[in-house]
């Protein structure tokens, strides 16, 4: 099966959960910005938990997740939708690092550094929900955490991850976020605790084979695992030539005019998957205002 993001909830409706297989979506990713290893795994991280929190919006709402810092990354940037599209980028792709001493992992902390993690939800009103944190390590899952907690008063767990191949291809993704929902009994948040505690790493379960669906089942046991729902996930941009027209618009006239008369083919990469628009210099003559 692909990738897929189950939501469920447990027996005595005290606790959300929500799990996701991201391997061909950030693979998707990696092939269309060529990020290095470490971004491959920062990226495929905050993919992974807009996949998430994407299913938490409601029907054309949209999310994005921002995070600036002063790393060598300089940021990431995703969007989600509520129907498992996500895409995303990261200003610096190719960045590289050694990797983390004492524990041989890629180290997406000291890529990313010190910053802020934004988390803004279109809901199609006029101005747009924003929460916003300062990033605690850059690992991007305790980011997450401090967010739900300081911003939403949502006492949650995320756990996510990334695990590449000897290629530098992606070999496991994905992610969980558990909540607890308001008045949950001692008995749900220490079922929590221990269970979390006992859950290391999400891609080693992945790499034993479990799906979305059996991580849930680790995280709640023993209390019942109601599955909500399960929707297939992908890594797809919605760009057209129409809409970098308007990017191309927006520059001003101006600006425009000094690309034409450079005289040449302009090409206009998308942020968010990479594809090149190529304009020629009549079509960039075509898109000043005829007056
Ligand atoms: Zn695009």
């Amino acid at each position: 099966m692909g990738d897929h993001l189950v939501r469920a909830i447990s027996g005595n409706k005290e606790i959300r959960a929500f799990a996701v297989s991201m391997r061909d979506s950030v693979e998707e990713m990696r092939s269309c910005h060529n990020t290095s290893p470490v971004v491959t795994a920062a990226l495929g991280r905050l993919l992974s938990a807009g996949a998430m929190m994407g299913s938490m919006l409601q029907d054309n709402d949209k999310l994005t997740l921002s995070i600036r810092s002063d790393g060598p990354v300089e940021g990431l940037t995703v969007t989600a939708d509520a129907y498992g599209h996500v895409k995303g980028f990261a200003i610096e792709p190719q960045v590289i690092n050694p990797v983390r001493e004492w524990d041989k992992k890629l180290d997406v902390g000291g890529i990313v550094g010190n910053g802020t993690l934004r988390v803004i939800k279109d809901q199609g009103l006029k101005e747009p929900y924003t929460g916003e944190v300062g990033l605690i390590s850059g690992e991007i899952a305790e980011d997450l955490t401090l967010y739900f907690a300081q911003s939403e008063q949502i006492p949650s767990a995320v756990g996510l991850g990334v695990l590449m191949n000897k290629n530098n291809t992606v070999r496991e993704a994905g992610g969980f976020i558990v909540q607890l929902l308001p008045g949950a009994s001692e008995t749900s948040i220490s079922t929590l605790e221990k269970n979390v505690g006992e859950v290391k790493s999400v891609t080693d379960l992945m790499k034993e084979g479990k799906t979305p669906e059996d991580i849930l089942r680790i995280l709640l046991d023993p209390l019942e695992c109601e599955i909500l729902s399960e929707t297939p996930v992908s890594f797809k941009c919605d760009c057209s030539r129409k809409r970098i027209e308007e990017v191309l618009l927006s520059l001003g006239e101006k600006d425009l005019r000094e690309l034409i008369a450079e005289n040449k083919e302009t090409e206009v990469k998308c942020h968010f998957c990479n594809k090149a628009y190529k304009f020629s210099v009549d079509e960039l003559k075509a898109l000043l205002p005829s007056v």
